[in-house]
């Protein structure tokens, strides 16, 4: 019987040569919000496992898929962008659908993000809105919250092993890819970030 190893190799390298419509659509290799990132063998790198097969996502995979949905979600999500209406986030808020929560206080939550761009990444957000529908709509009454979602987003990448290097991100707007329109800083880390970014 085949190995692990060999199986999970196998399987990469199948991924590698598939057609574009696969690498769009790579069914049964969504990663799951449940499952952290986890060390292999006290070294500092870093995999990220799926639910479905426990073998490891070739990260470019990863990348194309997730490039392409995240535009479509931002040019949908900018169509209703700014009606202020509920978000996702307030569901994870107040606790109506399950989060893998890394750091919450008084003011802020911070969740790993359910389509993980890096081993560690993490969404922190402002648990009351107050109109930051976006980084666009910030006001100098928000300086405060602002501060508070960048110092959170250091705790995390300290919780996270990642403080070394990690990266902190705000999408904002159709063009800057943004799909959720709750303010929130993602934190990237466990891996070599490039530059530029896509
Ligand atoms: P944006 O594209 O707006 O900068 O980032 C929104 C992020 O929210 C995306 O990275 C997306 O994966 C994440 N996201 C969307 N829905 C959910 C959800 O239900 N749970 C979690 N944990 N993350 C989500």
């Amino acid at each position: 019987m085949a190995s692990a190893a060999t199986l999970a190799a196998a399987t990469s390298s199948l991924l590698r040569r598939s057609s574009p419509l696969l690498l769009r659509r790579p069914h049964g290799l969504r990663i799951s919000r449940d499952v952290a990132p986890r060390r292999i063998g006290g070294s500092k790198k870093q995999e990220t496992r799926t639910r479905n097969l426990e073998l490891p996502v070739p990260r470019s995979v990863r990348h194309i898929a997730s490039s392409t949905n995240e535009e479509s979600a931002a040019r949908a999500a900018a169509e209703t962008a700014d009606t202020g209406g509920p978000t996702i986030f307030d569901k994870i808020i107040a606790k109506q659908i399950p989060s893998n929560i890394v750091y919450e206080d008084e003011k802020v939550l911070a969740f790993r993000d359910i389509n993980p761009q890096a081993p560690v990444h993490v969404l922190v957000i402002p648990k009351l809105r107050d109109g930051l529908t976006g980084l666009d709509k910030a006001e100098p009454r928000h300086a405060e919250i602002l501060g508070q979602l960048l110092y959170a987003a250091k705790v995390v990448a300290e919780k996270e092993g990642v403080a070394d290097g990690f990266r902190v991100v705000i999408n904002n707007g159709e063009e800057g890819c943004q799909s959720v329109y709750h303010l929130h800083v993602h934190v990237l880390g466990g891996r070599q970030m490039k530059w530029p970014p896509g």
